[in-house]
This record gives structure tokens, sequence and C-alpha cells, in this order.
């Protein structure tokens, strides 16, 4: 792309580093918003700022908050003894959106996945681990991607939790009515909502 302004050619190159952003749309973005007033884009900016400042992950779930304790964690209408563990806040959003879930959540924020570097240290793992240690956790859901890595999660969790599992801990994972390979967040709220009333017990086969 040549452009006619280096200050187009940088904002354009910002928005297309987005996931899913090519640089056609990013240009298409950028020419969108020149045509709006300062005030507008000044908004918008300060938007991402005051996000990336401010954001505050729940101490006790990892999921994106703006206190200490999300919503989620305080309330008392939640079971705390079923937690459901998941790779980001984009499927505590959709499975909040089902209705079907009425315990408490564990961010990972993300999954096991040697092909891009991430390695059990860099997830919410210990933290789960010791809080179904100390805590009076009776199940874990593990609400994971379908994938590969999902399942080598899934895996490695059960072996970090098996002592508690041979006792009276009911580790289970979300019925397969969600597809291979499909990421929960794109399931419908039906299909995922089934699939969190159908969980099933883990097999190690
Ligand atoms: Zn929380």
């Amino acid at each position: 792309m040549n452009f006619p302004s280096t200050l187009v050619e940088e904002a354009v190159n910002e928005l297309s580093g987005l996931p899913g952003i090519g640089k056609k749309t990013a240009l298409r973005l950028v020419l969108h918003l020149l045509k709006q007033d300062m005030p507008h884009v000044e908004k918008f900016g300060n938007a991402f700022i005051r996000l990336r400042k401010n954001i505050i992950y729940c101490k006790e779930c990892h999921n994106l908050s703006d206190r200490e304790v999300c919503d989620i964690c305080l309330s008392d209408k939640r079971d705390p003894g079923i937690i459901c563990v998941v790779e980001d806040v984009r499927d505590v959003m959709a499975i909040e959106n089902t209705g079907q879930f009425h315990g408490k959540y564990h961010v990972l924020g993300g999954i096991i996945s040697p092909m891009n570097g991430i390695g059990p240290s860099d997830l919410q793992i210990e933290s789960l681990v010791h809080k179904v240690l100390s805590g009076r956790v009776t199940e874990v859901i593990m609400a994971l991607s379908t994938t590969i890595e999902g399942d080598t999660t899934v895996f490695y969790v059960y072996k970090k939790l098996s002592k508690l599992i041979e006792g009276h801990l009911k580790y289970t994972v979300i019925a397969r009515g969600v597809a291979i390979g499909d990421e929960l967040e794109y399931a419908d709220e039906v299909t995922l909502g089934r699939s969190i009333l159908n969980r099933v017990p883990f097999s190690k086969s």
C-alpha cells in the first residue's frame, strides 16, 4: 500500500496489528475516524487508554472487573462449591448468556499451547489448584475449547487435582455438543447451555 501521508500509514499499521483486521479494513476505519469531530475521536482514543490503565483482574477468579473482586465472586446467590474453568472473559460472557450456570468461575487466561509458547506457568492454574485444595469445592467443570490445546489443559489440571478427584471432588467436562475444534464463544446459547447441563465426568482415554 502506498500512503499519501505517514500519519495515515501509522494509523493503518496500528489498527491492522489487531486480530482479524487487514490493511484494507484498517484504511476504511481510519478514513471513517478522520470524518468524525475531535471530541468523538478523543473519546474513542481515551476509552482504550482508560481501559488499559484501569482494568482490574478479579483476585478470586481472574475475570476482568472494575473492582478487586468481581460481581460474580461477590454474589451469595452463586454456589462457591462449583467452579467452571474457562479460557478467557469471552467464555464467561457466553456462559452467563445461557443462564444455565449458577456456580463461580475461574479464568485461566489462555490454554496450554507449546506451539504458541504458552506453558502451565503462564496460566492461572496454580491459583485454581490452591482454591480447590483450600476451599469447599465439590466440582470442577472444565469448559475449554475442544481442541488439542484444550484437551491438553484439561489433562494437565486433572493430574494436578488427581488426589482430590480420587476422593470427593467431581471433575467434569462440558458435553461435546460443542463440536470438536469449536471455540466456546461461537457456540450458540442453547447448545452451550445444554453442554453445561449435560456435562460428563472426565475420562483419561
Ligand atoms: Zn471474580
